[in-house]
């Protein structure tokens, strides 16, 4: 749930709550999601940083590393605060209020670990879209030799930092690329068009999400064209927006906006037997 333009907003606020106070203790409502002995998550927060998709608190000697996963969310409130029944982890803070870190599905995971220690589940090291190094030619670099569909690649993050699934359908609709084209075979325009989309879906959604101010536990997600809006129209064409199952992700999209030109429904002429 938490992606990269939650994760951005998310973090700089978690830091101006949480930096210079200390980690007191934890209390383990769901202890699945708990990856450490509780009684070990002390320390000052000396930081707050996104890394690739988790969140890394900066214990000093230690550090609290939580990814979110698809429902993770986090909390800082006083104690005295309905503990709502999604919290999996409590942690008391110096100043006697609380960080709640709330995970309906338990498929997150909180780790203590030395300073970037590998995560399990946390794939890193992808290029940072809004950066800028992140140039037309360097995305044409990165997709040299791929071969997958192009929401794998968008999602792929060794490769870019970062989309999950809700901005990689926004990209994709953006750009005008149905989610199963092979990377492989987009024209030299497609991929122009890709760049652009990646970028700017970004940058829109970090700006939307700024001027919302969402408080820390909410997402903000109704701005977005074709994410979860399955048979609703298009706001483009006015079709009707489709999912597709991609390697165990969904995939929205619109298909008059997003045409599969590589799809089984076409003639394909590069392929032998492609005309029967
Ligand atoms: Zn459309």
């Amino acid at each position: 749930m938490p992606e990269r333009p939650d994760l951005d907003y998310q973090v700089p606020l978690l830091a101006g709550e949480l930096v210079g106070l200390g980690l007191v203790g934890a209390t383990v409502r769901k202890p699945v999601v708990l990856r450490c002995l509780a009684d070990e998550v002390r320390g000052v927060v000396q930081g707050v940083r996104r890394r690739a998709h988790a969140v890394d608190f900066d214990l000093g000697a230690k550090h609290l590393v939580v990814l979110p996963m698809l429902a993770g969310r986090f909390e800082v409130t006083p104690p005295t605060q309905r503990v709502s029944a999604d919290t999996a982890v409590i942690f008391a803070l110096s100043d006697g209020r609380q960080l709640r870190y709330r995970d309906d599905v338990q498929m997150g995971s909180v780790w203590l670990t030395a300073a970037n220690a590998p995560i399990p589940g946390l794939a890193e090291g992808g290029d940072d879209v809004l950066g800028p190094g992140f140039t037309l030619e360097r995305l044409r670099a990165l997709l040299k030799g791929r071969r997958e569909q192009v929401k794998v690649f968008v999602m792929d993050r060794a490769t870019l930092d970062s989309f999950g699934n809700a901005y990689a359908d926004e990209a994709l609709f953006a750009a005008g690329l149905h989610p199963k084209r092979a990377v492989s075979r987009l024209r030299p325009e497609e991929v122009a068009a890709l760049h652009g989309a990646l970028v700017q879906t970004l940058l829109r959604a970090r700006e939307v999400i700024a001027q919302r101010q969402p408080a820390l536990p909410e997402k903000v997600r109704d701005f977005l064209h074709v994410r979860g809006r399955k048979d609703q129209p298009c706001p483009r064409c006015g079709g009707t927006i489709r999912v597709a199952g991609i390697h165990g992700h969904d995939a929205f999209f619109c298909p008059s906006c997003q045409p599969d030109v590589e799809g089984k429904g076409m003639v394909d002429w590069r392929k032998p037997g492609g005309a029967q």
